[in-house]
């Protein structure tokens, strides 16, 4: 069993340093101990003692509590003492946090930006690498069309109506460019028959390659 913790201030006088070993990591720092709840002037203040500390040190997180620490020698009556006269600066700390936590609520998730910034991308060069593949096949697209589409990367049409998924624009370019040629040569034929294949070989020589990879993906 543990032996009891230098915080203890029933076993360690404040102001004496203390009889034990101070642990020798942070994380093994007594734990922290949130203050009682009928103490209305401290809200939200946690006491953590560091050995290595030399003086008291507050800081306010982002959710607004209050963390001091107390050097090995302080005491959690002085520490309260000192967080009491800073308790104009604690304040607008807290209001701070209080004003950027709000503004983080409001602002889009970063996620939620980074997507629509990668499908305005697909918008923008998968249709222009469709075109160019086209043309250097001698092939001819009547419409693209840039997609969310859950389960497959692109299709074709009878009709020459070419759909790709918006994530091909994050994909490795020769992965990207092999599932255009794919949805081109289905312009020469509707099927995977082995001579669909040698359309795409010849003119992907390295499909075999992409097409490991989009499996690695799906695997995922
Ligand atoms: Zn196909």
């Amino acid at each position: 069993m543990q032996a009891l913790l230098p915080f203890d201030e029933d076993v360690a006088p404040p102001l004496q340093p203390s009889p034990q070993r101070p642990c020798p990591e942070p994380h093994l720092v007594p734990p922290v101990r949130p203050n009682p709840p009928d103490r209305p002037d401290a809200p939200g203040l946690v006491f953590v003692r560091h050995p290595r500390a030399r003086r008291y040190v507050i800081r306010v997180a982002a959710d607004g509590t209050v963390r001091i620490t107390v050097p090995r020698r302080g005491s959690k009556k002085e520490a309260e003492a000192f967080a009491a006269r800073q308790r104009a600066w604690i304040e607008k700390q807290q209001r701070r946090a209080a004003a950027e936590r709000e503004r983080l609520a409001r602002e889009p998730q970063p996620a939620v930006a980074d997507e629509r910034a990668l499908r305005a991308r697909a918008q923008h060069e998968l249709p222009r690498r469709l075109l160019e593949l086209s043309a250097q096949h001698g092939l001819t697209v009547t419409r693209v069309s840039i997609r969310n589409q859950r389960w497959r990367w692109g299709s074709c049409s009878r009709t020459g109506h070419i759909c790709l998924n918006w994530r091909l624009a994050e994909m490795p370019e020769a992965v990207r460019d092999y599932v255009l040629i794919h949805e081109l040569m289905h312009l020469k034929r509707m099927d995977h028959s082995p001579a669909f294949w040698r359309l795409v070989a010849a003119a992907c020589p390295e499909y075999k390659k992409a097409r490991a990879w989009l499996r690695s993906q799906s695997a995922r």
